[in-house]
């Protein structure tokens, strides 16, 4: 009896193998057929004195999402691998949608589409934890976490009143992201602290944060004192689960007052947690943001730019929600970024789960 029970698991643990290896064999074929071009990737960039070459330093959002990278990259070794799988994925759920696109369903010249996972086409519902650390119980009172919740979803539902001043230029690339956000829980701790800065410590009770609460079905949002000037920062898909989240500093949450007051440091930082670089590529005019249909900056914008501001030879689109223009003249994303951050809720994509 014994003999015929081990037998039996021996076979199922051989047939699981197999199972596991044709799996893996299908993907790397189909991965491989589709001849997906890498070589523009690069997730650090060079110095720091390239996040910040805006024209208009003193009026230029502080977001420190690549500077928190490019320590995360050095600290651990496996996360560029991950990161460049990811990209992967993205590219090559992108090129399957395409109506030519070479290859669709793992053969070249078929037409397109195919079998392949295109980028998620349903509407997708996220829901947020916020997680607050206020001098005192209510600093951060309901209504400005309502506020922001709203903008969230006016940004990523193209209901931006200024989007109607879009330049015809780009007023054909403005999307509807078709994603919905829900407050689905409030964490509030009493922290006196005035300067947490981007070392994640807001994001691990174990230092005096707030834990993470699961972020395969929640997006986390950290409101606290960063301090420096900085606004905010996101982690980008393919980082630790318990640092999973955007940060955003408590007088720039939600609806409150001055040129960064209208809750658009979220849209921001959300967008990179939900893949997007910035609309400049954080480099030189070569280097590219990974959106085919944004034209390439050598430079961030900031303050309120008049139309066109000219850096690579063509009109930077300031008022994209990934440059660093002040609150209120950001009001687009492009179909293109909407594509790649759908491209992260298909079929193995790293947010998935919040669709199924
Ligand atoms: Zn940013």
């Amino acid at each position: 009896m014994l003999k015929k029970l081990i037998y039996s698991l021996l076979f199922l643990a051989i047939t699981f193998f197999i199972s596991c290896e044709n799996t893996d064999d299908e993907l790397n074929q189909d991965v491989n057929s589709l001849e997906i071009d890498m070589s523009d990737f690069y997730v650090q960039t060079e110095s720091d004195d390239l996040l910040n070459k805006s024209s208009d330093k003193a009026n230029t959002k502080n977001c420190q999402s690549m500077t928190v990278l490019n320590r995360q990259l050095k600290e651990k070794p496996g996360l560029y691998n991950k990161m460049y799988n990811i990209e992967k994925h993205t590219r090559k759920i992108i090129a399957s949608k395409k109506p030519d696109g070479n290859p669709g369903g793992g053969k070249p010249g078929d037409g397109g589409g195919g079998n392949d996972p295109t980028p998620y086409t349903g509407s997708i519902t996220i829901p947020v934890i916020i997680n607050i650390l206020e001098d005192n119980v209510g600093d951060v009172s309901q209504a400005q976490i309502n506020s922001q919740i709203a903008i969230l979803n006016e940004d990523f539902n193209n209901n931006n009143p200024n989007t109607s001043g879009a330049p015809s230029e780009f007023s054909g690339l403005v999307a509807n992201c078709d994603i919905t956000y829900t407050l689905a829980g409030v964490n509030r701790k009493i922290s006196s602290k005035s300067s947490w800065g981007t070392n994640d410590s807001m994001k691990l009770s174990s230092q005096g944060g707030i834990d993470v609460t699961d972020p395969s079905l929640n997006l986390n949002i950290w409101v606290c004192n960063i301090g420096g000037g900085i606004l905010g920062y996101a982690q980008f898909p393919g980082g630790s689960t318990e640092t999973d989240g955007v940060v955003i500093g408590i007088e720039y949450f939600g609806e409150t007052s001055g040129v960064y007051g209208d809750g658009r440091t979220a849209t921001h930082e959300v967008g990179h947690w939900l893949n997007l670089r910035h609309i400049w590529g954080d480099g030189r005019c070569r280097q590219d943001d990974f959106v085919a249909d944004t034209p390439s900056s050598d430079r961030s914008n900031g303050g309120c730019p008049t139309y066109p501001t000219v850096h690579c030879k063509s009109a930077d689109m300031t008022m994209n929600y990934m440059d660093y223009v002040y609150d209120d003249c950001m009001y687009m994303f492009t179909d293109g970024q909407n594509d790649r951050m759908r491209a992260l809720f298909a079929s193995g994509g790293t947010r998935e789960s919040f669709v199924n």
